[in-house]
Formats: structure tokens, sequence, C-alpha cells
């Protein structure tokens, strides 16, 4: 009898603020395939690299599957009676103020307001803060100093509707793919339309602007400010705007005149950009990490903020300041009051009568007085002893925040660590005195927002492994031990919303933007994706601060709060890749994920690695105040000459030296608390290790080398290595991939070892080592691990195959080789056209702004020739 395929079900990628609409289905042998929810607003079908690989990070190697005390398998009614115990004592011992919650973006709604409820009105602390701190804080507080309330102005259409886009300190082509396929295929339409890029950095999305401004790290308080008086010269203010709806002119006006910040371009680069912003009415300023993760953060935004409030261009089609957030769910966060720094439904924890209203709500016994501990500083507390007992949920803090190796040192002096995680081997996992196993995407129940305000559902369509729960029914468990089963007494995440959404219909009493109190009346299960609020906020002003004015902000350039200097003299740049997502422990299972940029590495201009005779793809040593990282140079005149580039993804488990948390000094925002990440010193030197190597291996393994990087591949794994030149090639390989059959290669004379290990005939590692960096093959020989292969040790592929190169396209496993190559014989010169003959390019859209830059580098090359 032939059974039914399980239904598909509608839900939401569990990545980046877009908040793409995804079709899931289980299929045959536990696998799940994904496609785009043509439907949902934010995608209408499109899904980048990242999305259209969730099907292959849903395995359960490495999972959480059971409680775990003191390292030992457990219950959950040992583990929560703990932990409910452990909690209590310490708030009577020490106070409220003396535990803390650590959350994350990547928690659904409902999770995000049962922790809040139970620290804030349960506990009576708001010691509750979330990774979210790291990616958009500055956003919040610079939407609350200008507009009174947290409000995202417009939506994502009117980045479409604009005549120009300018993106900030955004990545957006890699950052927020959907989102800027859909700018590309707006600006297909209307060829007119204009993109800006204000970033130090020449990213991909550089690469499609028509102007792009490599301003100076800390810059944009500056340039906007350069802005805003040249809206006043060249009268361009929106008077009856102004006049009736925005306060504090005169004062960001003064302010921006008097401000000569260095912002690294030039007059003609300023003017042009002048030009185009002031002449243009229909313009969205779009802002990301590049803005927000600054120890100005907040300035930043209220820059950007002020220029479209002085000329009224906010709340219509086609114009505003847009901030796109970096975590699925940082926005729900932000409306449930997720951080330490606000309440529920954007009500303030430092408004009395908010409080009041909230704790008659919930019953609560204890409010908070006064805001709680931020991220940076809730760690320092509890290095420092006055944070006893933590949970963690959701999140890689030791990996994640700046000086990241003090974190880790904090977290093992504390006094009793929670742990609510999908994965049982995150850096910070592994300190936990309890750890909680948490459903994951595919898993998870509830709502989320993304970054214009669009509340989807996420829904389940595999079933809880092991003793997994839900984070939001393991804190109401928790809050029911700790004394108050009424209050946390939710059959379901249905329950929770509802809960929320009638809050939020209390906040709207005070007047505030946030009211989803209809949404509660609604059948939670069929919710369907859902922007809260009007189409645009302000428009016709009504802003949320007493009076209904906006605020301008006056703002003034700082610089950085560390420049660099002789012994550190540059600066560091850190961010995404495309491929990956955080500290990898989702996007890393995918072996298609893994094979754009294996390795971690430091882009280098071309003039700093030649003064410090770093040379290609040689290994680097960046070194800051704080710490000390080993990664691949990648030598490229796309970072300014006083600056480097370092992913922030890599983590021990993957490149334990490759960490660009220990270089960040615990720097922050005075306002948002938002650590600043993008503008580190260090200084870089070669590394010169004995060897280098490169090993494929069908098991996983961890190399005990001063240096090594490794990622998944279809067949096993492919490491980069370095270190001391071992005393015996064929031992060492062995200690790597287990004994075997070995066939080897070795010359001691000149360095190179080349051996292979087979079992059965079946390839199970190979290793090719040098004194330099080694050139290989490395896309041919990940497939080789598990193969009958009869000459692995030349380390390329037979004459006549080809060698693909590094992939550029995920989806198709297409290489850089193969791509040159048919631009080269096949005289194609459009990404269409190889779309056509490559298929690169024609999924998920993630590569086509690379494959635009090769197609024109060959332009170039033959223009030189
Ligand atoms: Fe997910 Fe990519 Fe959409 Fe972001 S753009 S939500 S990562 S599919």
């Amino acid at each position: 009898m032939q059974t039914a395929a399980p239904p598909e079900v509608r839900t939401t990628c569990p990545y980046c603020g877009v908040g793409c609409g995804v079709i899931a289905r289980r299929g045959g042998l536990g696998g799940v395939t994904v496609r785009g929810d043509p439907d949902h607003p934010a995608n209408r079908g499109r899904l980048c690299s990242k999305g259209t690989a969730l099907g292959d990070t849903i395995g359960l190697e490495g999972r959480c599957l059971t409680p775990r005390v003191d390292g030992v398998d457990s219950d959950w009614e040992a583990a929560l009676s703990q932990v409910a115990a452990r909690f209590s004592e310490t708030i009577a011992q020490h106070g409220p103020e003396s535990v803390a919650f650590y959350v994350s973006g990547q928690m659904l709604t409902e999770d995000y307001y049962v922790a809040n409820k139970l620290m804030k009105g349960f506990i009576g602390s708001a010691n509750i803060d979330t990774n979210s701190r790291l990616c958009m804080a500055s956003t919040v507080a610079g939407h609350r100093r200008a507009f009174g309330t947290d409000t995202v102005p417009g939506n994502y259409e009117d980045l479409e509707l604009a005549d120009v886009v300018v993106l900030v300190g955004s990545n957006l082509a890699w950052c927020h793919p959907v989102l800027f396929q859909r700018i590309m295929a707006a600006r297909a339409a209307r060829p007119a339309m204009r993109i800006v890029t204000v970033d130090p950095r020449r990213t991909v999305t550089s690469d499609s602007a028509e102007l792009h401004l490599a301003i100076a790290p800390g810059g944009d308080v500056a340039l906007f400010n350069r802005l805003l008086a040249a809206i006043a010269d060249r009268g361009a203010f929106a008077p009856d705007f102004v006049n009736f709806h925005v306060s504090g002119l005169s004062q960001a006006l003064n302010a921006a005149r008097a401000d000569c910040g260095h912002t690294g371009l030039s007059d003609a680069e300023i003017d042009a950009f002048l030009a185009l912003w002031i002449g243009t009415e229909k313009v969205v300023t779009v802002f990301s990490q590049g803005v927000n993760q600054s120890s100005s953060g907040t300035d930043k935004v209220n820059a950007i903020l002020n220029c479209h409030l002085a000329t009224g261009r906010i709340g219509r089609p086609g114009m505003g300041p847009f901030s796109v957030t970096g975590q699925p769910n940082a926005m729900g966060g932000r409306e449930v009051g997720g951080m330490a720094t606000t309440l529920a439904c954007h009500m303030d924890v430092e408004n009395a009568d908010h409080r009041d209203a909230v704790q008659r709500f919930w019953d609560a016994p204890a409010m908070p007085q006064a805001n709680g501990l931020k991220a940076v500083d809730m760690f320092k507390a509890v290095a420092e002893g006055r944070i006893k007992a933590i949970w963690i949920i959701g999140t890689n803090p030791v990996v994640s925040l700046p000086d990241a190796d003090r974190v880790r040192d904090a977290l093992a002096r504390c006094d009793f660590v929670v742990v609510s995680d999908m994965f049982a081997t995150t850096d910070t996992a592994r300190l936990a005195h309890v750890l909680l196993p948490a459903t994951g995407w595919g898993e998870k129940d509830g709502t989320v927002t993304n970054s214009d305000r669009t509340i989807s559902r996420q829904r389940p369509f595999l079933p809880k492994p092991g003793q997994a729960r839900h984070d939001w029914d393991i804190l109401a468990d928790v809050a029911r031990r700790m004394g108050w089963p009424a209050a946390f007494d939710y059959a379901g995440p249905g329950d929770v919303f509802r809960e929320h959404a009638a809050l939020s219909g209390i906040a709207a009493g005070f007047g505030l933007d946030f009211d989803i109190s209809g949404m509660g009346s609604q059948d939670y299960d069929s919710l369907v994706p859902h922007r809260w609020g009007p189409e645009r906020f302000f428009g016709a002003g009504r802003f949320y601060h007493p009076g209904g004015k906006a605020r301008m902000v006056p703002v003034s350039h700082r610089p950085p709060v560390a420049v660099p200097s002789p012994e550190f003299p540059l600066w560091l740049n850190t961010g995404r890749i495309r491929d990956q997502w955080h500290t990898m422990t989702r996007t890393g299972r995918s072996a298609r994920l893994s094979q754009h940029l294996a390795e971690p590495f430091a882009e280098i201009h071309p003039d700093t690695a030649a003064r410090a005779g770093i040379g290609p793809s040689s290994l680097v040593q960046v070194t800051s105040p704080t710490g000390a990282a080993i990664v691949r140079a990648l030598i490229s005149d796309r970072v300014r000459p006083d600056q480097v580039f370092v992913p922030m993804h890599w983590t021990r488990g993957s490149a334990p030296s490759g960490r660009v948390g220990p270089l960040l000094a615990a720097v922050i925002d005075p306002v948002s608390g938002q650590p600043e990440s993008k503008a580190g010193i260090v200084r870089v030197a070669p590394y010169g290790p004995g060897f280098h190597a490169f090993a494929v291996t069908r098991a996983d393994i961890l190399p005990d080398t001063a240096y090594w990087a490794r990622v998944r591949t279809d067949a096993g794994w492919r490491i980069e290595l370095a270190g001391e030149v071992p005393g015996d090639w064929v031992a060492f390989a062995i200690g790597l991939f287990g004994p075997g059959d070995v066939t080897s290669v070795i010359d001691p004379a000149r360095g190179i070892a080349r051996v292979a290990v087979l079992r059965n005939g079946l390839l199970q590692g190979a290793l090719f080592a040098g004194p330099g960096p080694v050139a290989v093959s490395r896309q041919y020989l990940s497939g080789l691990p598990g193969q009958v292969v009869p000459d692995v040790l030349s380390g390329r592929p037979g004459q006549g195959v080809p060698d693909p190169g590094p992939t550029v396209c995920a989806c198709f496993s297409v290489g850089l080789n193969t791509i040159l190559s048919a631009i080269d014989t096949g005289g194609l010169t459009t990404v269409a056209q190889i779309g056509t003959a490559l298929s690169a390019g024609t999924n998920c859209g993630s590569c086509r702004p690379e494959i635009a830059a090769l197609l024109a580098r060959s332009v170039h090359r033959e223009a030189a020739e």
C-alpha cells in the first residue's frame, strides 16, 4: 500500500532578518525538501543559498538530545529541579540582580515572551539581554531617541520603489541576499534607479552600485552631518513637515555644521553623494551592522534619521530610513521586550505607569525599577562574581562576544551555568553545569517578526528529537517549579501568543505603536504573514514623543575608541560571508555551503601585505591588544590599505586559531551598549609554520596542530593544517586517518610529503604537505574519500578531467575555473548567458554578484591585453 507523502508545511527561514517564507516537506529517509514560499510577502518564492540548503542542516548529528547535569546524561525532572533550586537559592541569598538570562534572536517570540516575563515580572530583575544586542541595539536606541518608540517606519516595498537606495554599512548581497535580489530586480525594471554603498570595503554589494564610498572607519556621522548641512544650504528642508512634526532642527544643524570629522572620502565623492541624495526625493537609506556595531552606533543612526526627518522623506512610498536586522527574530525580541532596556510591547522598564500596567497584567510579584545589564556588562558581572547564576539560551557568547576568551574564563568560573541549545558541543555548551536539549528549526512552533514588521509563523514539520523541548516550555516549567504555577500555565505556544497580543493592547492604551491585539483572536495555527501597524509610519508625523514631534538629535563625529597606533597600525573590520550563518552550528553541516569560503581569512590590501612580507595564500598572524588569530591571507584591493577584514564564523570546533572574538576589545556604544565589532585595531605578520598541508578525510577528526580549519564535504571533511614538521609523515597521516594501507611520496629534502591511507581499497584520507601553501585541486580531492582512487597522490584530476576550482555557485557546485573557462572559451558576456551554459546563478541567485564580478574582471583583463 502506498503511504501518502507528508504534507507541505509553510514556515519561515531561521537565518537572517529578511524572514523569507519557506515551504518544507519531509521526504523519504528523513530528508527534507524546501522551496521558497511564493505567497510570502518577504520573498515571493525566492531563497538565498543558505535558505536553499536548509534541508542539508536538519540531521541529528551533534544534537543535544538528553538533559545533562555536570556532564552526565540526566532527565528533565532532575535537571529542571536543579535549575529551579539553584536560581531560587541564589536569588534568596544574593538578590534578584545576582542572576541573568542571556538569550537569542534565534528564539521565537513565544520563547522570548516567557523568558522576559519570568525574569522581569517574577524574578524581579531586568538582567535579561539578547545577542540582538550585538546586532541592532544601536538602531533601537536611535529610533527611540528620534521617534519616541522603536518603530521601523517603512517596509521592503520602499526599497523597490526608491529612485536611490543608499546602503550604509551593509553587505546586503551576502547578508540579506533576497532583499538585495529584490532591489536588483527593481533596478532591472527601472534602470534609472541608483544604488550607493557606504562601506570601507568594496564588497560584492558595492560591485553592483553606481557609487561606492569607501568611508573611513567611524566616518558615517561626519558624512551624514555633511549631508544635513548641505540640505540646509540648498534649501532642501521640508518646511511644513519640520515645523509641525519635528523638534531639534537648529541644534542638530549647528552640530552638523561644526562637524569636521574625517570621512576618508574625496570632496568629489561627497559632492556626488550629496547631489544624488538631495536631488532625489525617493531615497531610502538602508543601514545595518556597519552602522550599529560601533561605539558611536546610536549617533550614526540618528545622523541618518536627522536627514530623513529634515526633508520629510519618511513614511511615504519609496523613501525613509530603513534598518535591516541580522537575526531572524531580532524584531520579535524587540517587540516582546527581550532586552535589558525594554519592558514588553515597546513599553519602558523605567516608566512607572508602564511597569504598573505590566505588573497588573501579569499579576507579577516583583518588577525591576531600572534597566538591567546589557550583554557586555552582563558578562563582566559574571567575571566579577556579581552574577552567580546565568541561563544562556540558543546562543554561543564564548564565540560571538568581544574579548571572547574573557567571556569563556568568566563562564568557567561562574557558580552555575545553564545552557539550552540544539547542539551539545558548542563552545558555550561545553561550559554548562546543566545542559538542556532544545528544539530547533523544523521542530519549533511559534512566530517571528522580520525587518519590515511582518509576523510569520514558524511551524514544525519534524518530530521533536530525543527529549528536546521548546524553549518557552522549558522556561515555563522552571517558573512553575520556582513557585509561580498559575502565571506560567500555558498549554501551547498559541496561549503565549494570545497573552502577548493582549498585552500589546494595553501598550496601545498608552498610545504606543505596537498593537497586535487583533491577531490574538485569530486562529493561531493558520496565521498568515501579517505586517503589524500601518503600511508606513510617520508620513503624516504623529511621532511617539510627548507632543507628537520627532526629535532631531545633535550628533558629532567621534572616532572609534581604539585608533591605530605604531604597535597596532591597522583597523580590524569583521563580518559575515555569503554561505555561513553565525557560528556555523547549522550552515556548517551543509557540504555545499561549506565550499564557497572554506577557511577563516584576513582580507589584506596588497600594499599592506607587501610591507608586512605576507604572500598570497600564506598564513598570517593577526594580533590585537586582547588576543591573536592565525588565518589565511586573502590579498585584495577590496579593503583599504589601513584595514583588514576577518569574518566572524569560526569556532574552536572548526578553526580554533581562526576565531575573531578574542581580537575585539569589549568596547561598547555608551547609549545602546552595542559592541564595536567593526573597528578593532590589529597588526598583521607572516605566520611561518614548519609545514602547510591540505587533507581530505572520510572521518570526522580533530587535528593536533598549531593551525587547522575544517569544513564538511559530501565525502567527509576537508582540512587545512599547519604546524611543526612531524618526524614521521606516515605515522602522522595514520594518526589523522587511522590505520590502513599506505601509499606515499615523501621528499624530506624539499619538505614535501603526500600520504594516502586506504582500507579495503577505499580512500580513508589523503594528506598533501609542503613547506609553503599547497597547490592541489581541493574541490576534486574533496570528493574522493570513500572511493577507489588509482592516483590520489597527484592531487589533481587525471588528464582531460577539468578542475572546477573553488565553488562559486553553491546550489549547482559550479567552480571558479569552470566559470572562467566558459567566459574565455564560450565568449560569454552576461550573467544570464553563464546561467544558461552552466546553471550557475539560476537557483537562489546568491552568487550572481560574484559571477558579475568575474565577468567584469575578464573584460578588464581583455582590455589590458
Ligand atoms: Fe533565509 Fe536567505 Fe531569506 Fe535570509 S535571505 S531569510 S538567509 S533565505
